[in-house]
């Protein structure tokens, strides 16, 4: 049996001839349904073979079966409908929500790899979802509401993964983490009880404000600086407001430089390049923003010993999210930009040398995007890029843009597609599409409506601290916002690094 799961089960379509099922959601209380009517299955005998066993799957209406489903065409290629081949299947297949994760306080002993790993890290989660909208992310989107792992169970989590996983590293986890209720509360704890200890704490910082440097001022008490990491995402105040990520420039510069002024000598800005909209000038002002960032920097240190390292990542659009229905952009396009911009960082020497650019060809993400977006027409192409030799083509070193652009060639005609029709396409409000029978709980028409208000550019704001906008998702799954505050502590409040005290991350348990 190949079960899918995470987020990929979204839209597990192109790869719907390569599984048997997939499972949508949080898995923790799923994983142990499935298992019982696999056990109860074979108690009985295996009655009915393979067949009926995923037919007792399907009918908990969680576990999509893609070969109990056919898909029929129009004409022109796009989706006419999706319908069960099978009287007791559902039409739609809901998501799974794990609601209290206090209870789910997992993975309590995790395997630790006898090889060097690039994160050498214990990760706990401390919340679950994000309803900030960033209308790029599909994991903000699937992942409603948010639930928060209380204080006290986070602090349970750390010391005993320290103590079962030998790792000295513990990193606080989640879609943004700075968001959670009580994470000053959180950090001063945890970093009072491991001060003296080597043991180190971080956070993927990710908000652009001055809270998250005091927040990361707290984790670094033990006198490691690694570099922070901000996401402004897009480079211009007008493309930032078509993806719903709300930063100023000024607020930008001014955290930045907070950073820098609190002994930081390194700071990395994250951007995607390839938004919808986007046009050359949007790019362009990535580099003023960087060599701003250096100038207020040089400025307020009264060194020049500072960097930034601006990452550009090739933008994908991904089911389930307000740019669904986006065209992506070509990759000669993205190419350019991409070259462009770093002449535009390098066009004052200066600061240009201060500045480190790290970027992904447009090619490979055309390709996330045939799979992102792809139907079950697209299996046909994996299939014959690996019957080609393809192997491994996460790995750049492996990947062969001529491959699959080869291999659709060979393979969709057939269907009356290409590879342009899944990747640069615009699609229309009433097209089906492939996950359209695949419920996150997210509502078309709220989707639809963030799509048009992006592209008036109007921003959305965070129901968290706002009034519900009616994504769509709290009725339809029958969850709600989980936030404290709790007022609950961490437990044990004694330092352990006192006394030359250490905290047990001795030995490998294995
Ligand atoms: S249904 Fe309302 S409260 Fe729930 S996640 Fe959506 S917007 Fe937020």
């Amino acid at each position: 049996m190949i079960v899918a799961g995470g987020h990929a089960a979204f839209n597990p379509e192109p790869i719907a001839d390569f599984i048997d099922a997939a499972v949508l959601g949080d898995g923790e209380e799923a994983v142990l349904e499935i298992t019982a009517i696999v056990r109860e299955w074979k108690a009985e005998g295996c009655p009915g073979g393979r067949d009926e066993l995923l037919l007792r799957l399907a009918r908990t209406e969680s576990v999509y079966v893609p070969r109990f489903y056919d898909v029929d065409y129009l004409p022109d290629g796009r989706i006419q409908r999706v319908v069960p081949n099978r009287a007791d299947v559902p039409f739609r297949v809901h998501k799974r929500t794990t609601m209290d994760l206090d209870a789910w306080p997992y993975p309590k002993k995790p395997l630790v790899p006898l090889a060097e790993t690039v994160h050498e890290r214990y990760a706990v989660e401390i919340f679950r979802g994000c309803t900030r909208g960033c209308r790029f992310c599909q994991a903000g989107m699937i992942t409603r509401p948010v639930r928060e792992r209380s204080i006290t169970t986070v602090g349970q989590m750390v010391r005993e993964g320290l103590e079962f996983s030998g790792f000295s590293e513990v990193g606080l986890l989640s879609l943004s983490s700075a968001d959670h209720s009580e994470i000053g509360d959180m950090c001063s704890g945890l970093a009072q009880q491991y001060e003296g200890t080597n043991v180190s704490l971080s956070l993927p910082s990710t908000r652009v404000d001055a809270f998250n440097i005091d927040l990361a001022q707290e984790l670094s008490r033990n006198g490691r600086r690694t570099g922070l990491t901000f996401a402004p995402e897009g480079g211009s105040e007008r493309i930032r407001k078509v993806i719903n990520k709300m930063v100023s420039k000024e607020d930008l510069i001014r955290t930045v430089v907070t950073a820098y002024s609190n002994g930081w000598r390194q700071v990395k800005l994250y951007f995607m390049c390839g938004l919808p909209t986007e046009t050359d000038e949007d790019v362009l002002e990535i580099a003023d923003m960087a060599h701003e960032v250096i100038k207020a920097g040089r400025a307020a240190t009264g060194s020049k010993d500072i960097r930034c390292t601006v990452s550009i990542g090739g933008f994908v659009p991904k089911p389930h999210t307000p740019f669904q229905w986006a065209p992506m952009e070509r990759p000669e396009v993205i190419d350019h930009r991409l070259k462009i911009l770093k002449q535009a960082i390098n066009s004052d020497r200066s600061l240009g040398r201060a500045i480190g650019y790290r970027y992904h060809d447009g090619e490979p993400s055309l390709i996330e995007g045939l799979l992102s977006r792809g139907d079950r027409r697209v299996g046909s192409v994996i299939r014959k890029v690996w019957e080609n030799g393809g192997r491994f083509d996460g790995w750049s070193e492996h990947f062969s843009y001529q491959r699959w652009v080869d291999a659709a060639a060979e393979t969709l005609p057939a269907f009356g597609v290409d590879l342009d029709w899944y990747t640069t396409r615009q699609r229309d409000e009433l097209e089906v599409l492939p996950w359209d029978h695949l419920d996150s709980g997210l509502d078309k028409d709220w989707l639809w409506q963030d799509w048009q208000d992006s592209l008036s550019e109007f921003e959305q704001d965070d129901c968290r601290w706002t009034p519900c906008f009616d994504c769509g998702v709290c009725p339809s799954m029958d969850t709600e916002i989980q936030i404290g505050p709790t007022g609950r502590k961490l437990l044990p409040l004694t330092p352990l690094g006192g006394n030359g005290m250490k905290v047990p991350t001795a030995g490998h348990p294995a």
